[in-house]
């Protein structure tokens, strides 16, 4: 999970939320609650929130990835307007632009109709997920400062489920074998007898930098999870300070 910036709303719900929340709280009215509105007439209701445009904006927010497992829609079914506090127990969010985030199917099926007015999670677009949680292996776990909150959104979301331990395992693999590259790059570095060497090996090492760097881009997969990995790793960090504190 990773830290992500909302959009501007919409105009379309800017021009129309009104209308629209109008007639569902009539329709919640005429048939005495949420649950009881027939499903096609409520299906007409609802429909607004998923207009292209809102989908467009909210989901290039999240880099097209899962807001809450980072999950591409190719590993994790489609990404769909989800909203963080479910308008079956809050109808008067359904078109609320500060209640919407981009999930993919099994975050959304998993989370369900959890009540986050009642028992808040963690809403990456108001919380920094890196100051909240932290992994072990392949494991994401709630600091201490945040346990509660931070161990509430891994059991709603199912954070730690086969579905998300699994690409990090595979991501892990290569992120050891990346570090293990840099490592030896920085010992032919420390190794070199003339400056030519040098020059030539640094070039090297930054060529390595990027390409691991490039893992921990929010528009990649499992973004977060390569951040910590990175700043846990010692070669990376050994390298990158060669990089950024030497002028040759
Ligand atoms: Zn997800």
């Amino acid at each position: 999970m990773i830290k992500l910036q909302r959009n501007p709303k919409p105009e379309i719900i800017i021009n129309n939320e009104e209308n629209w929340n109008e007639a569902l709280k009539n329709a919640i009215s005429t048939h005495g609650s949420y649950s009881k509105i027939p499903k096609e007439i409520k299906e007409k209701l609802l429909i607004h929130y998923k207009h292209p445009s809102i989908k467009t904006s909210l989901f290039s927010s999240s880099f097209q990835k899962c807001a809450f497992c980072e999950a591409k829609p190719a590993e994790s079914g489609n990404i769909e307007v989800e909203h963080y506090a479910p308008k079956s127990k809050h109808p008067d969010l359904t078109f609320c632009w500060e209640n919407f985030l981009p999930a993919c199917r099994k975050c959304n099926e998993h989370k369900d109709d959890h009540d986050t007015i009642l028992e808040p999670i963690i809403n990456p677009y108001n919380n920094d997920p890196e100051k909240i949680f932290y992994y072990e292996d392949i494991r994401i776990l709630a600091n201490n400062d945040n346990k509660k909150i931070g161990s509430l959104t891994i059991e709603v979301c199912g954070l730690n489920s086969a579905r998300l331990m699994r690409p990090r395992a595979d991501i892990l693999i290569g992120l050891h074998g990346f570090s293990e590259a840099i490592a030896e790059a920085l010992k032919d570095y420390e190794a070199a007898d003339t400056e030519a060497k040098r020059r030539n090996r640094k070039r090297k090492i930054k060529e390595a930098l990027e390409v691991i760097e490039m893992t921990a881009t929010p528009s990649e997969k499992l973004s977060g999870f390569c951040k910590f990995y990175l700043s846990k790793c010692e070669p990376y960090l050994k390298a990158k300070s060669i990089i950024t504190h030497e002028h040759t």
